[in-house]
């Protein structure tokens, strides 16, 4: 099946930032075909880009999606308040139907602002590969895993979950082409260190990454080396953990050196300004961490944390703080914040073939509308990214591709009855809390 988008405005977001401001994109089954000026081949189906920028889907890099069902309920508090008292009570009294019901909301509010994939960690896998396929977008879905009390009665030891873990990956890595899986383990302070290195050598074994919360608050970082465990991005290196394909989501209290670290071993990041900085914890350094060369992607990290999962913001917010921080505007560009958000995104998951509209990626694309006030005026190419920046968002999103299939026309979802989705959530959200209340 091949489809043309024909006559729209193509931002690629590949290395040279190469704009056709009157293009085609043509869509063969799960690939780009081409990408470029008017296409004269064959097509089976012709869509409309007239009046609309086309470009690649956005990557959400980080996010725990049935955390929309805790949406409200763990504000203005810090990351230990609201994981020991708000989030973790609640979290023992989830049921698969409940975390699928958060997992299938999460996607839906993700596809309708133009995001194609998600890294998710979670527990309920099940629940979170059965969302992903429901409403056809591309996951990355990382189970967590971790040690404490309150966790003990329903994940057992992390050696049985692992063990549990890896079964899941062998059985859904690979599936209908855009479930892709690794093994979560949640944090150094969530997990004994010498049970981060074997965790990390079963990844390698098994050829799959590994997706970690890393140096997220100071707090975290002061009680690592008051154990006398010095950078807990060292420690990490010392046990073999960076050893294999590793996203670490935060990365916002770094120690001098670590950067260093990070780049030799080509970790990715995942860099969540708005869950960062909704939690005190601070600014990530990522104009540093580029600087370096480290793959820097976007995430929203849970709704709980954001609260929405619309990655516009992210897109936005990114590169305003990074200013901030150095009180420069010219540390971090739009283009920058775009490319985070696609192909930088996509190395940074470890997903090359992803965030680039050119042959041979896959075909996860979206539309946007340049009908709007916040899009005038365009005065060529660079308005058009800087646009995409500061001025979009998830409203002008119009039409979304996932590995060639259509799940997005006209701003409303294919894949899913919104309305019904929005009612289960509800639904599940308050049944959590009055099983919480008994
Ligand atoms: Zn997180």
């Amino acid at each position: 099946m091949r489809t043309l988008l024909s006559g729209g405005v193509v931002v690629t977001c590949d290395q040279n930032w190469t704009v056709y401001t009157d293009g085609d994109v043509v869509l063969e089954d799960d690939l780009i075909l081409y990408a470029g000026p008017r296409y004269d081949g064959e097509y089976d189906a012709r869509v409309s880009a007239a009046g609309r920028i086309v470009m690649p889907g956005l990557i959400n890099a980080h996010t725990h999606t049935p955390m929309t069902l805790f949406r409200g309920l763990a504000d203005d508090v810090a990351l230990r308040v609201f994981l020991e008292e708000r989030v973790w009570p609640r979290e023992i009294k989830l049921t698969n139907a409940d975390a699928y019901a958060g997992s299938v909301l999460a996607a839906t509010e993700m596809l309708k602002a133009g995001v194609t994939t998600y890294v998710d960690m979670y527990f309920f896998e099940d629940a979170l590969v059965q969302a992903a396929l429901d409403t056809g977008l591309r996951a990355v879905v990382t189970p967590g895993i971790l040690e404490a009390p309150v966790w003990q009665p329903i994940l057992g030891t992390w050696e049985q979950r692992t063990a549990r873990v890896l079964a899941f990956c062998r059985q859904w890595d690979g599936h209908d082409g855009r479930i892709h899986t690794g093994l979560g383990p949640h944090a150094p302070y969530t997990l004994p260190l010498p049970a981060l290195g074997e965790i990390a050598v079963e990844a390698q074994r098994a050829g799959l990454p590994l997706h970690i919360h890393l140096v997220e608050t100071r707090e975290e970082r002061e009680a690592f080396a008051e154990r006398g465990l010095g950078s807990t991005v060292s420690a990490l290196e010392q046990l073999g953990v960076f050893e294999g394909a590793v996203l670490a989501a935060h990365c916002v209290w770094l120690d001098d050196g670590d950067a260093e670290v990070l780049r030799h071993h080509r970790v990715g990041v995942a860099h969540c300004p708005i869950s960062n900085a909704k939690l005190g914890a601070g600014i990530a350094p990522a104009v540093a961490l580029l600087a370096a060369g480290i793959p820097v992607g976007l995430g929203t990290d849970g709704a709980a944390t954001n609260n929405s999962l619309d990655l516009w913001e992210e897109l936005k917010v990114a590169p305003l703080l990074s200013k901030v921080a150095a009180s420069d505007p010219t540390v971090l560009s739009a283009l920058q914040a775009l490319a985070m958000a696609t192909r930088l995104g996509a190395m940074a998951i470890h997903q090359p073939r992803l965030g680039v509209l050119a042959e041979g990626y896959k075909a996860d694309v979206l539309t946007l509308r340049l009908d709007d006030p916040a899009m005038v005026p365009l005065f060529g190419e660079q308005t058009y990214m800087d646009h995409l920046v500061y001025a979009a968002g998830r409203s002008l999103v119009d039409a979304v591709w996932v590995n060639g299939r259509q799940v997005v026309r006209n701003g409303m979802v294919l894949t899913v009855d919104e309305e019904a989705t929005r009612h289960a959530a509800q639904r599940a959200a308050e049944a959590v809390s009055e099983r919480v209340a008994r």
